[in-house]
């Protein structure tokens, strides 16, 4: 097997090193905003276990003081890597303490909007940058100024809002500029990566599909074959197409039938990803061990459990009947693991950092002895979506809302059985519809219907009926952390509410959920 080289290798590529703050990842999306890559890491991080050398490096805020005893303190080897540095806040501070300045708390702390003062105009970072607003937030200040730095910015309560050595390319600055209240800190962003760091800005998805194909290529070599779970979900799709541009036919999709996916979900599926997609795909019907196995089970987190173990048992099972051409075991496991999951598994949280591992996969790859190929673990959300399209999958796979692992089965409150399940589904796919007939499809994050475990009296033809409730929920956010309810028109809940109480068996009352996350979650379960 030949070497295989990293995205950060291929691409110039900054390193972010994190302190915890809860900016620190919008660090790296800023920057790849304007097609310069950009990688984040513990702040713990030593710079000789690095594979790669970033172009320019980072220091992120966080919510420690440098001066306290058990503060994190960077390796002090980016200083020889003889590339630019940028403190941010922490970062600031960071850089200051070391090089022997006092940093102690300040009389106020500043938090939210400043004024920033350009100090010295002729400073790159600031090409195209005026005296513009800057996001605050900090209560410790530098007492004095670095040997051989300069002041290049002010606020009115911070004299050291921005310093600089220019001969050795580091700087500091007191504010944010990766938080969008910072009105031109993409900007000064831009001017650090590309004017000061010589980064290339070509971290394009068209550069990447390629680099990718070559990377899968050279990992999985001339015979290996890889196996993946399919959902009909957008990452689980991006990334076996991916696969299969880069190893055709050794690549096998599984997609389980577990018994609480969408309406005509799983012939959807087969039809779009092996007709349209030409992906080797097999289909699994496990309905019946899924719901048989959720027999009584009424509480969300054992059916979660009873979901993801039988999950697991079934793959193993539909994978011990691939046998590849090679005559050898199948070798790795694709999972379209995203870069938000990366994030949150080595974002720096103190002494107590804990490493999560994603999902099911862990029991997997120790069963089956399966090595983990990760093609989307570099990319955010609206990259993927992005790559999906340049793969040819068509814009309604691309822009689907997402759908719970635990599918329907969280959907339908109380006990699973086939027949709450059926109906649930067909209201869901009613109210699904109507969205996309309206337009409101892309507008909304994510919609779904619920079916609840009470019953309520209702008059249909003169005849009394006494039949269960139908939850509809809508929700609007960008990360999902919180969420607003979608404000339909009232004659579109009429028109939804009336079709699924005519064309749903079973369903004798509609409600909407106007409830925002916090303090309610999206999903009911
Ligand atoms: N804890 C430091 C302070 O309060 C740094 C804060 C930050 O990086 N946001 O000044």
């Amino acid at each position: 097997m030949g070497a295989v080289e990293e995205v950060s290798s291929v691409f110039d590529t900054i390193l972010v090193l994190d302190f915890g703050s809860q900016y620190s990842h919008l660090i790296t999306r800023r920057l790849r905003e304007f097609n310069v890559y950009a990688e984040m890491l513990p702040c713990t991080q030593k710079i000789s276990e690095l594979k790669w050398k970033p172009k320019g490096v980072i220091l992120s805020g966080g919510p420690y003081s440098v001066y306290a005893e058990d503060a994190p303190h960077v390796d002090r080897a980016i200083f020889e890597l003889g590339v630019p540095i940028l403190g941010i806040c922490y970062g600031l501070q960071e850089l200051a303490w070391i090089a022997g300045v006092d940093v102690g708390r300040g009389d106020k702390r500043e938090y939210g909007r400043a004024t920033l003062h350009v100090e010295d105009i002729g400073c790159p970072l600031f090409k195209d940058v005026d005296n513009s607003t800057v996001w605050m937030s900090h209560g410790d200040k530098l007492h004095g100024l670095p040997d051989g730095f300069k002041v290049i910015a002010t606020t009115e309560n911070s004299p050291y809002c921005g310093i600089a050595n220019e001969s050795k390319a580091i700087y500091g600055i007191q504010f944010h500029p990766e938080v969008t209240h910072s009105s031109q800190g993409k900007q000064l962003l831009r001017n650090f990566s590309v004017d000061v760091c010589g980064a290339t800005q070509n971290w394009t998805m068209e550069n990447f599909v390629d680099t990718e194909i070559q990377r899968i290529k050279t990992l999985v070599g001339p015979t290996a074959e890889v196996i993946g779970a399919v959902s009909g979900g957008v990452d689980s799709t991006v990334a076996a197409k991916l696969m299969t541009e880069a190893i055709g036919d050794r690549f096998h999709a599984i997609l389980v039938d577990n018994g609480v996916l969408r309406l005509n979900e799983a012939a959807n599926v087969k039809k779009t990803l092996q007709e349209g997609l030409g992906i080797n795909l097999t289909v699994v019907d496990a309905s019946d061990e899924f719901l048989s196995k959720l027999k009584g089970v009424t509480d969300p987190e054992k059916k979660r459990k009873i979901i993801g173990n039988t999950f697991i048992h079934v793959f193993e099972r539909e994978a011990a009947k691939i046998h590849p051409k090679s005559g050898e075991a199948i070798e790795f496991l694709l999972q379209g693991t995203l870069y938000p999951d990366v994030i949150e598994s080595i974002s720096f949280k103190g002494p107590s950092q804990t490493i999560k591992t994603h999902h099911n996969v862990g029991g997997l790859l120790e069963n089956m002895k399966l090595k983990l190929i990760e093609p989307l673990r570099e990319l955010f959300k609206d990259e993927v979506r992005h790559l999906g399209e340049l793969l040819g999958i068509s814009h309604e796979l691309v822009w689907r809302h997402p759908f719970p692992g635990p599918g329907i089965a969280i959907r339908v409150l109380g006990e699973v059985t086939k027949e709450q399940v059926e109906i649930a589904r067909k209201a869901d796919h009613i109210y699904i519809e109507e969205i996309r007939k309206a337009g409101l499809y892309n507008k909304i994050s994510q919609a779904f219907a619920c079916l609840l475990p009470v019953k309520s009296v209702g008059v249909m033809g003169d005849q009394r009926t006494y039949d269960q409730v139908i939850a509809l929920r809508a929700i609007e956010t960008t990360d999902f952390m919180t969420a607003d309810w979608f404000p339909f028109e009232h004659d579109f809940l009429k028109h939804v509410a009336s079709r699924i109480v005519n064309e749903v068996d079973g369903v004798a009352r509609v409600t909407y959920d106007i409830t925002s996350k916090p303090p309610a979650t999206v999903e009911w379960e």
